[in-house]
């Protein structure tokens, strides 16, 4: 018997004029990232994508890379049969034997897109649920709260049988969304900002600022196992990591202490955005949530905003942490996030942050660097690991 995947767009369908450039991204995607496991056709009609192994490819290899596309609402593996009902029936026992065995209720659906097949949706059900019922001796019919319930596709391409779709990771297709830099440290929140952002269609570069000898080897190789983790669900991540020490010492040397930990995100974000303009990203990504940590005040916030003059995203900013904490463990960051090695943000904390800066004060103390070279440095410094799951 011939098995299948379904897959079934999300969001996409709704998107009227860029329903085919959003389909086409899609498709591209599923192309890209089922070829890794082997030889698969790919069709589409109707808002559905057929996967079909060629040779001794495998659906079942392929379950976790589609559940991890965004832009799929729902999947399922499937038996495609010939448009014939007495066909349908007996495969339909074959096929969901072990399901229809260990179960004492069931019910069927029907969804017939092909008009052109001769009995209705309510019919076929009525057939097919009979049929089961003299197979299965085990069976009853629930039309309400079901067990089990077979769902049957009568589309163009054929019959499709199988048992109720997996839920697919939702969003709209990578690439849709444009470009964005997400400024990762080795912390629980911005593996998961990178993620949401990357759900909304966009693809990622990565920043990180690494401050040796201050911080080790070992947690820039935190970040990259992270980035991998988030790449299984963005697809290839450019990562830059940023040579930072020469400037903390700078700033400690030269600016208010309370000041500290201000001036060092705003350089941090002057540095991201030219970086981010080099690599055509429209846009930085950060983890901050607010109220956090003093840095994540109001205040502070349009203090390091007032730096650049590309938008900031901040998809973390009114989750609380353990929400936070619940995504990190689905995309599976948060065992990696948790490691003890230190980031450049936590060796030169201030003992008293200032919680509410002013702009103006900012500014003057930031006045007492040349920072044109320091910055131009830390770019021309920078390291670059391409990232792939
Ligand atoms: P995270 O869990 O992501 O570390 P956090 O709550 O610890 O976030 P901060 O350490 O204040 O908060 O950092 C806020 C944000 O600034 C981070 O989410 C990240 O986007 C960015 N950031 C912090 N440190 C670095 C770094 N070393 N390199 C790049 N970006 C950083
Ligand atoms: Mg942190």
């Amino acid at each position: 018997m011939k098995e299948v995947m379904l897959i079934k767009f999300g969001e996409i369908v709704l998107k009227g004029l860029n329903k085919k450039r959003f389909e086409d991204m899609l498709i591209k995607t599923i192309k890209q990232r089922v070829s890794k496991f082997g030889d698969y056709k790919i069709k589409s009609a109707q808002s559905t994508v057929f996967l079909e192994p060629v040779d001794n490819s495998d659906i079942d290899d392929i379950v976790t890379i589609i559940s991890k596309i965004f832009g799929i609402a729902s999947f399922s593996k499937a038996s495609v049969v010939e448009k014939d009902i007495n066909i349908i029936k007996e495969k339909t026992a074959e096929y969901l034997k072990r399901e229809l065995s260990n179960v004492r209720t069931f019910k069927v659906e029907a969804k017939r897109s092909d008009k052109k097949f001769s009995m209705k949706s309510p019919q076929i059900c009525e057939e097919v649920g009979g049929y089961l019922l003299e197979e299965f001796s085990n069976l009853s019919v629930d039309v309400h709260n079901p067990d089990f319930t077979v769902i049957i596709e009568i589309r163009d391409f054929g019959a499709y049988i199988h048992g109720i779709s997996e839920k697919g990771a939702g969003g709209i297709p990578i690439g849709t969304g444009g470009k964005a830099s997400i400024m990762i440290s080795g912390g629980i929140d911005s593996p998961v900002a990178a993620w949401m952002m990357a759900k909304r269609g966009v693809s990622l570069t990565a920043i990180h600022f690494a401050s040796p000898p201050y911080t080790s080897e070992r947690a820039e190789q935190k970040v990259i196992e992270l980035l991998e983790k988030v790449s299984e669900y963005s697809g290839k991540i450019k990562l830059f990591i940023v040579p930072f020490t020469e400037i903390q010492e700078i700033i400690k040397k030269k600016c208010p202490e309370e000041l500290f930990t201000i001036i060092m995100r705003r350089i941090m974000m002057k540095i991201s955005e030219i970086i981010s303009k080099n690599e055509e990203c429209e846009a930085i990504i950060t983890g901050e949530s607010l109220g956090q940590v003093a840095s994540q005040t109001i205040q502070a916030i349009s203090c390091t905003d007032e730096s650049v003059s590309m938008p900031i995203f901040r998809p973390l900013i009114g989750m609380d942490k353990n929400d936070i904490i619940e995504i990190s463990r689905k995309i599976e960051t948060f065992d990696i996030s948790i490691q003890p090695y230190e980031d450049c943000c936590t060796v030169f904390v201030p003992k008293h942050p200032r919680t509410k800066p002013k702009i103006k004060y900012v500014k003057i103390a930031e006045s007492a660097i040349e920072w044109e070279k320091l910055i131009d440095e830390a770019v021309n410094n920078s390291r670059i690991v391409m990232i792939e799951s």
